[in-house]
């Protein structure tokens, strides 16, 4: 039998798709691809985070502190008188993994944050603003919702939280993870964080005073000051607008019937 070359047809290496299209679709992928490497990633943290346990965590940065942090004299009141203010808050917490450290930032804006292994750091300028002890109760027990979350871990980035991962795998330490203040005042927490975190606080400020007088009286402050910024500009760059959380904090404490009125407690200093 004789072969007979079949004849190719014309235009075999032209597209019959418009190349705007296929530019289009092109775009489209590389979207797709982006958007599914993004929730790998966001998935790949809560991966790591189950593999590196509270008590772990707890126990991984037992005595670290941040690269720049600037602490005041282990002398002054004040940091006495938080720490023991954040132990009687968090005895209401019951069973929390943590052992909570205060280090008091000796800086003028106003901030308070939670770090890996339950370190609470707060800053001098926030005690500079609290005016009786109830306003930063509810502070420091906001914060106790974000441990309680976990949402510290999250919020300091991709890189870190991989770096205590493998310093867990590898049996190595934690004092290569260089983490800073300054950079960690920079990442806000998601609305809901905040929202969960000021329900839990609000929950343990109740818990200890019996009341809800005054949780949210530095953020009314606040509201009516926002222009006063350089000093407020930290924490309200971290946290919620001032007016939006005292509006869900009444309708909280209204909700849980939690009384509006108490005897205020004075600062100790
Ligand atoms: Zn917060």
């Amino acid at each position: 039998m004789r072969f007979v070359a079949r004849k190719q047809k014309e235009g075999i290496n032209v597209s019959d798709v418009h190349p705007l299209v296929e530019a289009g679709t092109l775009i489209l992928g590389l979207t797709a691809i982006f958007i599914a490497i993004v929730l790998l990633l966001v998935f790949l943290i809560e991966v790591a985070l189950y593999f590196v346990p509270v008590e772990t965590e707890a126990e991984l940065f037992a005595d670290w502190l941040p690269e720049d942090l600037v602490t005041i004299s282990p002398s002054d009141d004040r940091l006495h008188e938080t720490q023991t203010l954040v132990d009687r808050l968090a005895r209401h917490w019951a069973d929390a993994p943590y052992l909570f450290r205060v280090e008091i930032d000796d800086s003028d804006a106003a901030n308070a944050m939670a770090l890996p292994g339950g370190l609470i750091v707060v800053t001098r300028g926030l005690l500079d603003e609290v005016q009786s002890e109830n306003e930063l109760a509810f502070v420091l027990g906001h914060e106790l919702g974000h441990f309680r979350n976990r949402d510290h871990l999250r919020a300091l980035g991709r890189g870190i939280v991989f770096s205590m991962f493998f310093a867990v795998i590898t049996g190595n330490d934690v004092s290569g993870i260089g983490i800073n203040v300054a950079d960690i005042t920079l990442r806000g927490f998601n609305r809901e964080q905040e929202s969960d975190a000021d329900e839990f606080g609000l929950a343990i400020v109740y818990a200890e005073y019996g009341h809800v007088d005054e949780a949210w009286r530095l953020f009314e402050r606040w509201e009516h000051e926002q222009e006063r910024t350089p000093d407020l500009l930290s924490y309200l760059a971290t946290h919620p607008y001032a007016g939006d959380r005292v509006e869900h904090l009444k309708f909280l404490a209204e909700r849980e019937k939690w009384p509006g009125r108490g005897e205020i407690t004075p600062l100790k200093w």
